[in-house]
C-alpha cells in the first residue's frame, strides 16, 4: 500500500473523528467500540491497521507506555501523559522537556541514546478520592 495515499478512507475518516472527540487515549479495542456504530461492518484489525496508519502520518500519536496495550491520542500538540495504576487511565499534562537533560555523565557513556521518554505513573484524582470514602 502506498503511503503517499493521501485520501482517506471513509473508515479511517470516522476512527480520526471519534478519536478527536475524546481525551481518554484509548486502545485499539476502545477505538473499535467507539466506531462499530458508524461502521458496523469493520473488524477489529482493520482498526489497527487504520490506527497505525494515521500514527505514521502524525495525525495521531501512538503512546508508547510500559504497560503493553497501545494507547491512541489525537492531540498531536507536544505534551506528556501521566498514567493512573488504579484505574489505567492516561492523563495529558504539559510538556516535559527533556532535550536539555544531560544523560552523558558516568551511566551512558558507551551507550548512544536516541530517545528519552518519560513515563510518570501514580493515582488519579477519582482514584484518590474513591479510597478516601
Ligand atoms: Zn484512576
Ligand atoms: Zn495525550
Amino acid at each position: 500500500m502506498s503511503k503517499t495515499q493521501s485520501r482517506m478512507t471513509r473508515q479511517r475518516r470516522v476512527i480520526l473523528e471519534e478519536l478527536c472527540k475524546v481525551n481518554t487515549h484509548p486502545t485499539a479495542d476502545e477505538v473499535y467500540t467507539m466506531v462499530k456504530g458508524k461502521l458496523p461492518n469493520i473488524s477489529l484489525g482493520t482498526v489497527y491497521r487504520n490506527l497505525d496508519l494515521l500514527a505514521e502520518n502524525n495525525q495521531i500519536l501512538k503512546l508508547e507506555t510500559a504497560g503493553n496495550t497501545r494507547r491512541y491520542d489525537a492531540n498531536i500538540e507536544p505534551h506528556s501523559h501521566v498514567r493512573c495504576l488504579s484505574c489505567g487511565k492516561v492523563l495529558d499534562i504539559p510538556y516535559i522537556d527533556t532535550s536539555k537533560l544531560d544523560l552523558k555523565g558516568d551511566c551512558l557513556k558507551d551507550f548512544n541514546y536516541m530517545n528519552v521518554r518519560v513515563e510518570i505513573d501514580g493515582i488519579c484524582a477519582d482514584c484518590a478520592e474513591k479510597e478516601k470514602h
